[in-house]
């Protein structure tokens, strides 16, 4: 089989496994949609999203260690998940494909021909690394100043130490001491700001996205296989347009998103560039036919000096030379080889630019006093800093949520908080169900702990400390039914799903109606005149006839008749008695402390638009500082 075939299943294979995972990630019963399938495998497998998470966390989701073995490979065999792995690679290849088809050689060497551009994506790279080690460049910066004064007690000692003939075990002694002073520094410095922007561009989060976003809702729009309504997000016009354009962009140059912006590519190629196994000539000379070159997915100009940082091991140089002369091995290209052009100035001012990225944008206060009570995250989530530091926008959350009220915040929630999931009440089938912790159990990077239902209840172990709350339900009172408009509703209290109830109601009397006048009356038949009614109007059986101080239902009505059940203190009026209608109202409070925020009141809500009952991520758990009342003031 030729290499090149082998590489094509392979791509094939795995761009059909991505797919498939990212269909079986739904919520349900049906048989296909199987629990237990490692639907972020490809996410773990991004050594830029263990990478950076680890960097603006200092920690590391045990998932994301695939990266790790990603990177080691590379180091032996070069940029294999480019070329052989990464799903989003194969729709360029297949996009670049298309584009280069019938074009003659000497424009696919044109267009394959090595570019500066290509530093941009080294430059996406530092941006991505500067904005996710912001915090700990910050805490490094000051631990170096610990660490000087440390270093400066040390060398003391060394030299003290030097003279009666123990250098070994002092030097031994400074280091350790130094980088104890740093360990312990950063670990006591307060948390500032670090953002984990990699998966705005970074491959696998952001064809996750696509597919889980865009693709997946537009397929199933109208067979309704993976959802029995059809689904929508918010802003996924804005989504679709980047992974359109980086496909698109294929067409004009082949790879385009590879070459120019990728920055997992940019990682994989400064490792990969070392790689034991790499491509090349066997002689410097050869036939100079250029039909590598035009073949070449990842413009390294094979034909001439090798670029390895930019070989994605797509193999056609192999396939196209007609003399045999390009290998796979273990030895330099006999053509030279040259090093990445960085641009080391520009890398160093997209690092700068990423390290203060996060500190400048947070002037506006986003993850203090400026925070958006909008922001309502999944339950789990973790508080709203660390979030920021570990969410991969990958949209794995919004994809499982099984109501569809998990939505990509869109750009008013800052660049920082971009297509990270928040929930929109109004849209989706209900807000977020009691019974349901699917979007915690498939987030890659914990950016939503794993909770348990108990846990996410407050029940059993964790009675004590209640149940997780995303925020909480304020009644609009000018928009609100029974409140604005003397009508009587009680969707919202009905819909509560929390035991004992969040919402509560108290009656109010308010008359509606004057000037009546009572005819005659039959059983509960009460013929009235002085105006006519709009018949069944008031047959809900919330409106009353009264008469003084004494009401009786009304149960069903026409223009000028009404069929009453009459109360205890009731009596039949008299022909021509002043009568009036009122309406019985059980106005809705909601109990902040029994609330839990999940917003199916809001959804429920019967006015349209602006709904009279909204979420807002005061008194979320998660952030202790957004409690609705000081700690000791009330029972909330
Ligand atoms: S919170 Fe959602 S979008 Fe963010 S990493 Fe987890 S699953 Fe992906």
């Amino acid at each position: 089989m030729r290499i090149v075939t082998a590489r094509r299943i392979s791509q094939g294979f795995f761009l059909a496994l991505f797919l498939w995972f990212c269909l079986v990630a739904t919520v349900g019963e049906r048989l296909w949609q199987l629990r237990g399938w490692p639907v972020n495998w490809f996410l773990e497998l991004d050594p830029l999203t263990g990478l950076t998470s680890l960097l603006a966390s200092g920690t590391l989701y045990a998932g994301l260690l695939w990266g790790a073995a990603v990177l080691a490979l590379t180091l032996v065999v070069g940029r294999f998940f480019c070329g052989w792995v990464c799903p989003f690679g194969a729709m360029h290849q297949f996009v670049g494909w298309l584009g280069s088809r019938g074009k003659p050689l000497k424009e696919r060497v044109r267009r394959n021909a090595p570019h500066p551009a290509q530093q941009i994506k080294y430059l996406v790279l530092a941006f991505f690394l500067g904005a996710a080690m912001s915090d700990l460049a910050a805490r490094l910066a000051l631990g170096q100043v610990a660490a000087s004064l440390a270093g400066a007690i040390v060398l003391g000692l060394v030299l003290w130490a030097t003279r009666r003939g123990q250098g070994g075990r002092a030097y031994a002694l400074a280091v350790g001491l130094v980088l104890a002073a740093w360990v312990a520094w950063s670990l006591a410095a307060p948390h500032g700001g670090a953002w984990l922007l990699a998966g705005l561009l970074d491959p696998i989060p952001l064809v996750s996205r696509s597919v889980n976003l865009v693709l997946l809702p537009l397929a199933d729009a109208p067979a309704r296989v993976a959802w029995p309504e059809p689904r929508f997000y918010q802003g996924a016009g804005l989504i679709a347009t980047v992974f359109g354009a980086a496909l698109l962009l294929n067409l004009w140059r082949p790879r385009f998103f590879c070459r120019y912006v990728c920055p997992t590519g940019a990682l994989l190629g400064l490792v990969g560039r070392h790689a034991l196994w790499r491509v090349g000539k066997k002689q410097a000379r050869c036939g100079a036919c250029l039909g590598c070159d035009g073949a070449c997915s990842g413009a390294a100009r094979p034909a001439g000096r090798l670029r390895p940082a930019e070989c994605v091991l797509c193999l056609n140089c192999l396939d196209a030379c007609p003399e045999d002369d390009i290998t796979y091995a273990t030895r330099p290209s006999a053509g030279g080889e040259a090093a990445p052009d960085l641009g080391r100035r520009r890398v160093l001012a997209g690092l700068g630019l990423g390290l203060v990225a996060p500190p400048v944008l947070s002037l506006s206060g986003v993850l203090g006093p400026g925070w958006n009570p909008a922001l309502i995250r999944p339950p789990g989530s973790l508080p709203e800093c660390e979030f920021l530091r570990r969410c991969l926008r990958c949209g794995q959350c919004m994809r499982v949520c099984p109501t569809g009220v998990l939505q990509p915040a869109g750009p008013s929630f800052g660049l920082e908080a971009l297509w990270t999931p928040v929930l929109n009440m109004t849209i989706g089938t209900s807000g977020c169900q009691l019974r349901c912790t699917a979007c915690a159990s498939v987030c890659p990077s914990a950016a939503i702990r794993p909770i348990s239902l108990a846990e996410k209840l407050g029940q059993g172990e964790f009675a004590a400390q209640g149940p997780i709350r995303l925020g909480c339900a304020f009644v609009d009172r000018g928009r609100c039914l029974p409140w604005a408009m003397d009508r009587p509703c009680i969707v919202c209290q009905e819909n509560c799903p929390v035991s004992p109830k969040a919402i509560f109601t108290r009656v109010a009397w308010e008359t509606v109606l004057t000037g009546l006048v009572a005819g005659s009356a039959t059983g509960g038949e009460l013929t009235v005149s002085g105006k006519a009614l709009k018949p069944a109007a008031l047959a809900s059986g919330d409106y009353y006839l009264q008469m003084g101080a004494a009401r009786a239902r009304i149960v069903a009505n026409g223009a000028h008749s009404l069929i009453l059940t009459g109360g205890s203190d009731w009596r039949t009026p008299a022909p021509g008695e002043a009568l009036s209608v009122a309406v019985r109202l059980q106005r809705p409070y909601v109990d902040p402390a029994r609330c839990i925020g999940c917003g199916i009141c809001q959804h429920e809500c019967p006015v349209s638009g602006k709904r009279a009952i909204r979420v807002s991520a005061e008194n979320a758990t998660r952030e202790r500082a957004h409690s609705l009342l000081l700690k000791g003031a009330g029972p909330v």
